[in-house]
């Protein structure tokens, strides 16, 4: 499909792509628009990025202009995901001065989104705890609900949300049209399009879950605390927006700090933050305020950015399907990007996998005998003997090199250490 128009979509839809400069389907939008706009329930592997928002969006608002009457609920795993769609469906409906649509959304004032929601509006963009409060408390009207997505489904269900789309589930109608949108379809991910889709056709886009090809992805090894000294010689060596993925919460924090007493804007969002800091984070990051977002994987997906350039995996991710998400902050729609990992002595096993379940071509680690599955033997990374390369300080700060020297020193001695923790905790 070369064009929207081959779609007969309803002008206000068409004005509206076209102001957005959207002109060609994506492929993703070009496996599903048909289908979707046939009234089929879709069971959607896409990797993020592959432009996934309008392919649900828009057989969506395509309907609503067409049957009056009707309304949709769009679930989605993350506050930041859901405002997305929330703007992007918006820019869809610009043309619509009938259509309204809801944000409700965690973190964010109840009492506005039971004014919002008692206007009725015909899209509701939610996440499940928030919906649910709404559907207790009375104050949200799903009888109308035509169109379901279910958007990251496989995120939803790592995060421990069945309890909530079980409920969810109950106050819908049976006769609709839904789709589920997913990085990975794995048996849990099939049970849930059971429950949801009525007879599904199943699409692919693209190899599953691969990282986009587009990403040029390397590997540093470097040791637990020299990562703090070694993140600044790589912010230094590059230019652009830059995605730094860190495993908890206290270890963004520091990395925060770390940096912006280095003189980098810097910007930090994870689970601790309120909705109102985790907004101002993201917006100063796409305003180009920030250049550097600090995030823990709660930023990992959903987050359309863009303009960014690099993604460093500080941590590697505690889940090996994070790697894609978070290497795909990158890259977005065709574009370059660029994603570096620090792997420890401790990470080599984690990093060999990620590497070969992504067929990861160029990253070998070297003097390291890890096999997989075998025994794992002891490595030799960067014991007495590996060279040390010569560092240049490239700082746009005014600080000495020798304060400069000091500081990091600091920042390596006062470093947290890199701990397991429950994948629950570090959100
Ligand atoms: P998504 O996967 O929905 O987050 O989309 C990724 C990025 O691709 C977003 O910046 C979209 O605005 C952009 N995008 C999606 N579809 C198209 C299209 N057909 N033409 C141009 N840009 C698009």
């Amino acid at each position: 499909m070369d064009s929207f128009k081959e779609l007969a979509l309803a002008p206000e839809l068409m004005q509206a792509l076209e102001k957005i400069n959207f002109s060609k389907p994506t492929k993703t939008q070009a496996a599903t628009l048909p289908l979707g706009l046939e009234g089929k329930d879709l069971a959607v592997c896409a990797a993020t990025g592959s432009g996934k928002t309008a392919a649900f969006g828009i057989p969506i608002v395509d309907g609503l202009i067409k049957k009056p009457g009707t309304a949709a609920l769009i679930l989605a795993p993350t506050r930041e995901l859901a405002q997305q769609i929330t703007v992007f469906m918006m820019s869809l409906i610009q043309f619509c001065p009938d259509l309204k649509i809801a944000s409700v959304v965690g973190g964010a004032d109840i009492r506005r989104q039971m004014n919002g929601l008692a206007k009725n509006p015909q899209i509701i963009v939610a996440t499940p705890g928030r919906l649910i409060d709404h559907i207790k408390r009375k104050t949200v009207n799903l009888k109308n609900t035509k169109y379901l997505v279910l958007d990251e489904g496989d995120r939803m269900l790592d995060m421990g949300f069945t309890p909530q789309l079980d409920q969810i589930l109950k106050y819908l109608p049976k006769k609709r049209q839904s789709s589920l949108y997913t990085a990975t379809m794995s048996m849990k991910v099939r049970h849930l399009a059971g429950q949801y889709l009525s007879k599904p056709e199943a699409i692919t886009v693209g190899e599953r879950s691969m990282p986009v090809k587009s990403i040029k992805q390397s590997v540093i090894q470097v040791d637990g605390k020299q990562k703090y000294e070694k993140i600044l010689d790589v912010l230094n060596e590059r230019s652009g927006s830059v995605i730094i993925f860190v495993k908890t919460k206290r270890r963004t924090d520091f990395l925060f700090k770390t940096l912006k007493s280095f003189g980098y804007e810097v910007a930090a969002v994870h689970g601790d933050k309120t909705q109102g800091q985790r907004n101002k984070a993201i917006k100063q990051f796409r305003e180009g305020t920030a250049r550097i977002l600090c995030a823990t994987d709660v930023a990992a997906r959903g987050l359309d950015v863009p303009q960014v350039e690099h993604v460093i995996n500080f941590d590697l991710p505690m889940m090996q399907e994070d790697y894609v998400h978070r290497i795909g902050r990158t890259a977005r729609n065709g574009a370059a990007g660029e994603a570096v990992s620090f792997v420890s002595v401790e990470d080599h096993r984690a990093w060999l996998s990620i590497a070969k379940k992504y067929q990861i071509p160029g990253v070998e680690l070297k003097n390291v005998s890890v096999r997989l599955g075998g025994f794992k033997k002891k490595s030799s990374l960067n014991k007495k003997g590996s060279k040390k390369k010569k560092r240049s300080f490239k700082t746009s700060h005014s600080k000495s090199e020798t304060q400069f020297k000091k500081k990091k020193r600091n920042a390596m001695k006062n470093a947290p250490k890199n701990k397991k923790r429950r994948r629950s905790r570090a959100r």
